[in-house]
């Protein structure tokens, strides 16, 4: 699952083309700044993509995955050789 973005994101969105799943997103901050979030974390398949491609490391993503979302996404995981 996804579990944080920093406020070290610059807003490059990389993250956001790169996920698989469409869960990223970009929001302007009352600083003005655009950041990177996650918009279902439950959806997410701890592919690692977006946090290999942040070029700032501002994306924790963690291999705990809430109960419903493992059984809803087993044959996605299977498939991407993912399984945590
Ligand atoms: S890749 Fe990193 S720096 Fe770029 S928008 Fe995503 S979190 Fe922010
Ligand atoms: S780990 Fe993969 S599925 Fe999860 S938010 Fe990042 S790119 Fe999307």
């Amino acid at each position: 699952m996804i579990r944080s973005i920093s406020d070290r994101c610059n807003g490059c969105g990389i993250c956001v083309l790169a996920c698989r799943k469409d869960i990223l997103q970009m929001r302007k901050e009352a600083t003005k700044k655009d950041l990177a979030y996650c918009t279902d974390a439950g959806e997410c398949v701890v592919c690692y993509v977006c946090r290999d491609l942040c070029p700032v490391d501002a994306i924790v993503v963690t291999a705990e995955i809430p109960v419903e979302a493992f059984r809803k996404h087993l044959p996605e995981f299977a498939r991407l050789g993912a399984m945590p």
